[in-house]
């Protein structure tokens, strides 16, 4: 088994942590590796130090946001259509 690095953010030591997927949790902050199928690629992420994960859930989180704000402006758009045929 890959030995895995202390924690990126406090130090704390790292464990494997088994639920319908895998992930490795610290236990002293809680940070975690993103959720794997197998244990070999969550151990990899956590020993990247997650970065690319970190990444991708702020990229995940802008996109829902614009998806949001794209939304509501369509709304406003129709209602001012509504209100110009008027
Ligand atoms: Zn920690």
């Amino acid at each position: 088994m890959t030995e895995l690095k202390p924690c990126p953010f406090c130090g704390g030591q790292a464990h494997r942590m088994f639920g319908p997927e895998v992930w490795i949790e610290c236990t002293e902050c809680q940070a975690s590796s993103c959720m794997h199928c197998n244990i070999e690629t969550a151990e990899d992420d956590w020993n990247r130090r997650d970065e690319d994960c970190e990444l991708r859930g702020k990229l995940m989180a802008a996109h829902s946001k614009i998806m949001c704000l794209e939304s509501q402006i369509e709304k406003l758009r129709q209602r001012l259509d509504r209100r110009g045929n008027e």
